[in-house]
């Protein structure tokens, strides 16, 4: 198995990062400045087609928000991770695509933009691994209402500078973060200036 990070380890704004976890170890993953959305997918480390699937967890949590004591499923509908602590405001989403090229094109952009699409893909090189595809994230922070009538809107984090979320590996897993690099948005803050995050591997 690949050496695990230890101590804080950076998220760099706009970019990605991935590690192993044993099953049982927890993560955390620290808001660092406050206001940045973090994407999260999690696979199984044995068989990167199985993994966390948010349709999967809406079904069993029938929630759309999930919280402390949440357990997030697998796309084989079998548990991944259960969140353990949250002091950012319990503000998460999970209805949301990764962003990727084709959005930034249709936002307007001519030339490259940083996504987190391509983001999964490059944090998973340094295990020397391929995603099988990108499945809907985990999205820890990004603050997406959604108002009784099922209309939804992108809105600024709730979190603060400093505030985290803990999260158990309920299987011996491979963990990936992208630091959303939207800055057409005011869903990383409303200064739309995307910022580092990190994570730290506990016992
Ligand atoms: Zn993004």
């Amino acid at each position: 198995m690949d050496a695990q990070p230890t101590g804080l380890v950076t998220i760099p704004a706009r970019s990605g990062k991935a590690t192993r976890v044993t099953r049982g170890q927890r993560i955390r993953v620290v808001n660092t400045h406050g206001a940045q959305v973090v994407d999260t997918w999690a696979f199984n480390g044995q068989d990167l087609t199985e993994f966390m699937s948010m349709e999967h967890t809406r079904a069993h949590a029938l929630t759309v928000f999930p919280t402390v004591g949440s357990t997030l499923f697998t796309n084989r509908r079998r548990p991944i991770l259960t969140f353990l602590e949250d002091t950012s405001g319990g503000i998460h989403d999970t209805l949301i695509a990764a962003c990727d090229r084709y959005r930034y094109e249709l936002l307007g952009c001519a030339t490259y933009h940083d996504n987190c699409t391509d983001n999964l893909a490059s944090g998973l090189r340094h295990p020397g691994l391929v995603p099988p595809e990108t499945p809907s994230p985990l999205n820890l922070f990004m603050n997406i209402p959604v108002a009784a009538n099922g209309s939804v809107s992108f809105e600024a984090p709730v979190s603060t500078a400093g505030s985290f979320v803990t999260l158990r590996a309920e299987m011996d897993l491979v963990i990936a973060f992208s630091a959303c690099p939207q800055d057409l948005l005011p869903i990383n803050g409303i200064d739309c200036k995307p910022t580092e995050a990190h994570f730290e591997l506990l016992a």
